[in-house]
């Protein structure tokens, strides 16, 4: 079975638009971004077209390559303190002369619809997550749509960075999954890999994932966006070899990417209904 990321995503966005408009609310996020990198001015811009489909206000602060930390941090600060702006989102990779941790910890909890601040990474370990990060979240989603069991499943999770790796584990485990984590300095990865009912791999390398890697029947989500000498995207997953052994798969493009950004306006609309609550105007 072909996991259609693609298709879980437009249902999402539909059902979202159509909450929102019920609501009243009127959601807005921020999104900042420092410097010309195309990558994530792409990626900006469609998450600013999301936020067009479904009725959220979005503004882009764009900031020049030589800007400060300090820059960073005033600009975040404005939007924190600014009440028609109800999530922030700091486009990531920084450039490298900006401290990318004080500024994660500058967003305010309540806006940080990224769900990188550690208030929020500290709620989703305890168990009680508001945001949590949206590649993972929208993992959880396909696996919820496609009625992939978690519970008293063997999760194993290849790669331990703050925006996947890591909360993609707490997911798993606040679903009561049995997880491991893998990593660079795993010995023998294969043999964890290999014991998966449900594999997530958030490497970054090509064909990272080989058949032989996987459990026959495991459900295999491909968070990896690598590009071969042809330009041509792919994941981590050797997709041909691997989709014979699984019983279901998530395609590169059109399998985790789309889920990101339908949750990322998930999680701006629950910022704005969670503000709207402690107003006390709406809900
Ligand atoms: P990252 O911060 O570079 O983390 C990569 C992880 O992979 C690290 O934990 C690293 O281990 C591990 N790793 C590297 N080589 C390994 C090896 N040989 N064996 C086992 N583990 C190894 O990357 P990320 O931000 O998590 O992203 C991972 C991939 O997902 C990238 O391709 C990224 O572009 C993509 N991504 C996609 C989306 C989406 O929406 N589709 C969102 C986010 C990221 P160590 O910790 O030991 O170094």
């Amino acid at each position: 079975m072909i996991l259609d990321g693609k298709a879980v995503s437009e249902k999402r966005l539909e059902i979202l638009k159509e909450r929102i408009e019920e609501s009243g609310l009127y959601p807005r996020l921020a999104t900042v971004i420092v410097g010309e990198d195309p990558g994530s001015k792409l990626y900006v811009r469609m998450k600013h077209r999301a936020c067009e489909r479904v009725g959220i206000g979005s503004i882009g602060v764009e900031l020049p390559e030589g800007t400060t930390t300090k820059e960073v941090l005033e600009a975040v600060g404005r939007l924190n303190s600014d009440p028609d702006i109800n999530g922030i989102l700091v486009q990531l990779p920084l450039p490298a002369q900006i401290d990318t941790t004080r500024v994660i910890d500058a967003v305010a909890p309540g806006k940080d619809v990224d769900g990188f601040h550690p208030y929020n990474l500290g709620r989703l370990l305890a168990g009680d997550p508001v945001f949590a990060p949206c590649t993972p979240q929208g993992i959880m989603t396909i696996l919820e749509e496609y009625r992939i069991p978690v519970s008293g499943a063997r999760a194993v999770v290849v790669g331990r960075s703050i925006d996947v790796g890591r909360p993609m584990a707490a997911l798993f485990l606040n679903a009561d999954a049995t997880v491991t984590i893998c990593h660079s300095k795993t010995k023998n990865i294969e043999d964890e890999t290999r014991n998966a009912d449900i594999l997530v791999s958030a490497v970054g390398r090509l064909r990272f994932i080989r058949p032989e890697m996987v459990k026959t029947g495991a459900t295999v989500i491909d968070v990896g966006i690598n590009y071969d000498e042809q330009g041509k995207l792919h994941g981590d997953v050797d997709f041909e070899g691997v989709r014979e052994r699984a019983g279901a798969i998530t395609p590169v493009p059109g399998g985790v990417g789309p889920m990101t950004i339908a949750t990322l306006m998930e999680n701006t609309f629950k910022a704005a209904r969670l503000e709207a609550c402690y107003n006390g105007t709406v809900l």
